[in-house]
């Protein structure tokens, strides 16, 4: 980028993200060069196809999207196209041709993030991805920066929208169970024709792996990553937590302290008074607890073409303040430890669990001394009328390790007194 009188950018796909960006860039552009210190200019577009929403000028137009990255007139390329084939060919020709990349895309940073920080730091340049985590919420640049002079213990976060409409549209008065919230959100356009990615939870835990790193410099773990999804939540859960005064939320939960870092996404409760439980529909947020600040919490879109767009563009516009002489902070390799990833069976959380329990006298005493048995206490109980000598038994426990947790739930089962599957979510 030798000419500072201008950042030339290119951009890779013209989906929902890159229309967004570039009619932002163009609509924004004095207030872009305001920000950036030097005008930042499209300067050519790889899309197989055109955008309805987007009318592009002045931009040379290239069917094939490695012509961008090709182009020596580029200094900053967009990947916006998705998936990791063939965005990671294309990210890596990009930093080799010794451009800066801005990316949307998680999977591609949760998975070969560390290869392509390294690659970046041999080309003497940058790989950002603001947009990557929580769409428009600038939760990056907020640990990264705003929170550079804390230690952080934990950060957790509703990170996906889908998840957290089915789960919000569930709590309603309707009664409707996950599967027909889930074909709801389906026609809405919240949640994929193939919805695993979201509802399993996978698409939380590339979001979460890059969050620890970004928390805690250590190395992206994605492998390492305990990942659950809310197809097993059922509107029964929703209302029996509601009882004990919890919302259930698909939260990701990254924590580190002595004993190591924990990474997980899973159905979590969380105090109906708390202000995470408040985020409903398609919203995100993630709450940050550290030394100095104590509990922050980042609240908005994190997902829509102009949401997503506002976090592509404030990595442009540091790479173009960069540009000009005016360096915000970077990615550092060596900043990165590695660390010890905690099993789960070493988490503790107190639990959440429902189970049916066969109506005969003496039921309630032997699962007492089971939980008692496994230093498991209960710390509120739910117990219903028998229903044909059943009985639904809900209860929240103390504190306690996943292991013992385990080791008790196995005993559980094999009791003749208890029926069926018990179900177990951790509670915050
Ligand atoms: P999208 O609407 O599906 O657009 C993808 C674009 O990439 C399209 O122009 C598509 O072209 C092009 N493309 C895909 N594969 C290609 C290939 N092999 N060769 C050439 N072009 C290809 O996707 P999006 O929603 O904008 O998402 C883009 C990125 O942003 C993804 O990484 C996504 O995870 C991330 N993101 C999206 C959102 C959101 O709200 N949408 C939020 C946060 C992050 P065709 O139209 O020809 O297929």
């Amino acid at each position: 980028m030798a000419d500072v009188s201008q950042c030339r950018v290119g951009i890779c796909g013209l989906g929902t993200v890159a229309s967004a960006t570039y009619n932002l860039l163009t609509r924004h552009a004095a207030l872009i060069q305001s920000r950036s210190g030097t005008e930042v200019t499209v300067v050519h577009v790889g899309c197989r196809r055109d955008h309805p929403d987007c009318v592009l000028s002045n931009v040379r137009v290239s069917r094939d999207i490695f012509e961008v990255v090709r182009d020596p007139e580029v200094d900053v390329v967009l990947e916006l196209i998705g998936g990791t084939d063939p965005a990671l060919d294309l990210v890596r020709e990009a930093l080799g041709n010794g451009k800066h990349v801005v990316t949307a895309n998680k999977a591609l940073i949760a998975e070969f993030g560390g290869e392509l920080f390294d690659l970046a730091n041999a080309n003497n340049v940058s790989i950002r991805y603001e947009a990557a985590v929580a769409g428009g919420i600038p939760i990056i640049k907020a640990i990264r920066e705003g929170l550079a002079g804390n230690e952080i213990s934990r950060v957790a976060g509703i990170i996906n929208g889908t998840t957290n409409f089915i789960l919000t549209e569930m709590e309603g008065m309707g009664n409707r169970g996950f599967e027909e919230v889930l074909a709801e959100a389906q026609s809405l356009g919240y949640a994929e024709a193939d919805p695993t990615f979201d509802v399993e939870g996978i698409d939380a835990a590339h979001k979460l792996t890059i969050l620890s790193t970004i928390a805690f410099g250590v190395p992206l773990e994605f492998e390492a990553m305990y990942t659950e999804g809310i197809s097993q939540i059922t509107v029964a859960d929703i209302r029996f937590a509601d009882e004990l005064g919890y919302k259930i939320k698909h939260l990701g939960i990254t924590a580190k302290d002595t004993q190591g870092v924990e990474l997980r996404v899973h159905p979590t409760l969380v105090p109906k008074t708390s202000l995470i439980a408040q985020v409903g529909g398609v919203m995100n947020a993630v709450m940050v607890t550290s030394d100095a600040a104590g509990e922050t919490m980042y609240y908005g879109a994190g997902a829509g073409g102009d949401a997503t767009g506002s976090s592509v563009i404030s990595d442009v516009v540091d790479l173009a303040r960069d540009h000009v002489g005016i360096p915000g902070p970077g990615y550092l390799a060596d900043a990165v430890n590695a660390v010890q990833i905690r099993p789960l069976e070493q988490i503790e959380s107190p639990f959440y669990l429902r189970l049916t329990a066969r109506d005969k006298p003496g039921v309630m005493a032997s699962l007492t001394s089971i939980l008692s048995s496994h230093n498991i206490s209960i710390e509120s109980l739910l117990q219903r009328d028998a229903k044909a000598d059943e009985v639904p038994v809900v209860m929240i426990t103390n504190r306690v390790k996943e292991s013992a947790m385990n080791a008790a739930l196995l005993e559980i089962t094999s009791q003749s007194n208890v029926a069926g599957e018990i179900t177990r979510i951790r509670v915050l």
